[in-house]
């Protein structure tokens, strides 16, 4: 029988991903009609992001999965509506290869102190040699399919990597840590944290001030995960003492970050504007058509979502 699948996006998303999707559900052999508009009575999968302005999943009698174009899934993992299997983005060749080159360009900015040679109004001949990777202690908060190949990656250019997420996992290169001890263990003098948590009720504000002062004096944070990860008052109370001597902030409570935010006009803030990683159409559309083509051949979905857990 013919696969409806509804794209349910913003509607400027469906001229980028029409193509790859169509080219990927051929390959996968699927017999189906994909289209952004449809009546709801025939549609068999959902590919959706949670700023569409669809929410009401009741309306389609048939659904069997809605597929997540986002990584994250705060924003629809509540939703009542959806009684069907949510799964959500991970894409190897694309979401997670932006992160890893991210995370590690912010990370090694930082490790390397790159902002006193490339701002350097004085022309100040400084040969302060810089610090080397062993020395300098990363923490990765945070397991997942990105925080684990970011953990690694920096395990591979020499970062001591310590990596902490909710049940304790084995991966080579990266000291592994759980629980409340773990977490403890984990920020204890490091130099570097990156937080790859998704937002949850139990990792909201987990950088709190309490945390904040476990690390090391004048440590580095680095945020692509979640703005309410962080307590933004500790953070900006932990940059003035020097406690925390910089943070690269990708994401906020609030984005756009509003114009006033102390965050902008913070010497020691770099903010990025949610440019971190991005679900790319081409290499997105292979794991959502491999995903449905498990569907429709009696398997779980992959990357399936822990509603009661929310992520
Ligand atoms: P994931 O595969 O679901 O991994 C989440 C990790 O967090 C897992 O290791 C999980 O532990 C851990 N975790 C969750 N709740 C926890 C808790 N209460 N205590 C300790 N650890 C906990 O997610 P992902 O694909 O790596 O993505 C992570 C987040 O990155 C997303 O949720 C999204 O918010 C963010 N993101 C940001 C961008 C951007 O451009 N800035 C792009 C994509 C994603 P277990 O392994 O034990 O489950």
């Amino acid at each position: 029988m013919t696969l409806h699948i509804l794209f349910s996006a913003k509607a400027e998303r469906w001229s980028d991903y029409e193509t790859p999707l169509r080219a990927e559900l051929d390959a996968a052999g699927l017999d189906y009609v994909l289209d952004c508009d449809m009546p709801s009575d025939v549609v068999d999968y959902i590919i959706y992001a949670p700023n569409a302005e669809m929410s009401d999943f009741g309306k389609f009698p048939r659904l069997k999965a809605v597929l997540n174009l986002w990584a994250g899934v705060e924003d629809v993992v509540h939703n009542e509506t959806l009684k069907v299997p949510l799964a959500r983005m991970v894409d190897q060749d694309g979401l997670t290869q932006g992160m890893v080159e991210w995370v590690t360009g912010h990370v090694l900015r930082h490790h390397l102190g790159m902002d006193a040679h490339i701002v350097n109004p004085s022309n100040t001949w400084d040969c302060t040699p810089p610090a080397i990777a062993s020395n300098r202690p990363v923490t990765v908060l945070g397991l997942g399919a990105l925080g684990l190949a970011c953990a690694q990656t920096l395990a591979s250019l020499g970062f001591p990597v310590t990596g902490w997420s909710r049940s304790l996992k084995d991966a080579e290169g990266v000291t592994c840590l759980a629980g409340e001890a773990g977490l403890t263990k984990a920020l204890t003098a490091a130099q570097i944290v990156v937080l790859l948590l998704p937002k949850t009720p139990s990792t909201e504000n987990i950088l709190n001030a309490e945390r904040l002062a476990l690390l090391a004096p004048g440590a580095f944070v680095i945020n692509p995960g979640r703005g309410p990860l962080i307590d933004d008052n500790a953070l900006l109370a932990a940059l003035e003492t020097g406690q925390v001597a910089h943070a690269t902030l990708d994401v906020f409570r609030v984005e756009p970050l509003p114009k006033d935010h102390a965050f902008w006009a913070h010497p020691n803030v770099t903010v990025t504007p949610h440019i971190a990683s991005f679900t790319r159409p081409e290499t997105a559309a292979r794991v959502i058509a491999a995903n449905i083509a498990r569907g429709e051949a009696g398997e779980a979905l992959l990357h399936l979502v822990d509603r009661s857990a929310g992520y």
